[in-house]
């Protein structure tokens, strides 16, 4: 058999919408408006209502960005948060981004983690996550987010992870609903 290979590339339009927020970004609530917009962007040519990406804390410097591209990238496992973690990881040069040396990092993200996502952070060296919508807003789309543990706030808080909930929710919220509304297909029915 031939061994398949894998590149992660994310759309081109990602770097024009990225010029219109020029960093660093220092006041939470405009990195999750650069979140929302990139997600908003991801509806519009095609993609799941979702996006992430990694800052550098307090001093908003974007490490990486990331979109949901499990359609796109034809794999279950391209939830915008693994995208941003892999792509600011590759950004890094380790994979972990909480090693010695390394500033604070953020993950910001349009909607609360799902369960593959919750796992993953738990491992990535963030530090802080910041979350627009809540779980339960995502379900409310239709949205599968996976067999999470109800207390995995708790856990990620455990192992170093502050979490910030409900950052701009109302327009995250705003985002997910037009994404139903418009009657897109639920191509993928996972969450993240
Ligand atoms: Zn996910």
């Amino acid at each position: 058999m031939t061994v398949p290979h894998l590149t992660l590339n994310l759309p081109a339009w990602v770097d024009i919408c990225l010029a219109e927020f020029p960093g660093p970004i220092t006041a939470p609530e405009e990195r999750m408006r650069l979140v929302l917009e990139l997600a908003r962007q991801n509806i519009a040519y095609g993609g799941g209502p979702f996006a992430a990406a990694v800052f550098t804390h307090p001093e908003g410097v974007l490490l990486a960005p990331g979109v949901n591209m499990v359609v796109a990238g034809g794999s279950s496992v391209l939830h915008a948060v693994i995208v941003a973690l892999m792509l600011a990881q590759k950004a890094a040069g380790c994979y972990d981004l909480g090693a010695g040396g390394q500033p604070v990092r953020e993950l910001v993200a349009s909607c609360e983690p799902c369960a593959m996502c919750v796992g993953a952070l738990s491992r990535s060296g963030v530090r802080r996550l910041v979350c627009g919508a809540r779980g339960e807003d995502t379900q409310a789309t239709g949205f599968d987010m996976g067999d999470k543990p109800g207390d995995w706030v708790a856990k990620l808080e455990r192992r170093g992870i502050t979490v910030v909930p409900d950052q701009l929710r109302p327009a995250a919220i705003a985002l997910l609903r037009g994404y139903r509304a418009a009657g897109r297909a639920m191509d993928t029915d996972q969450g993240g």
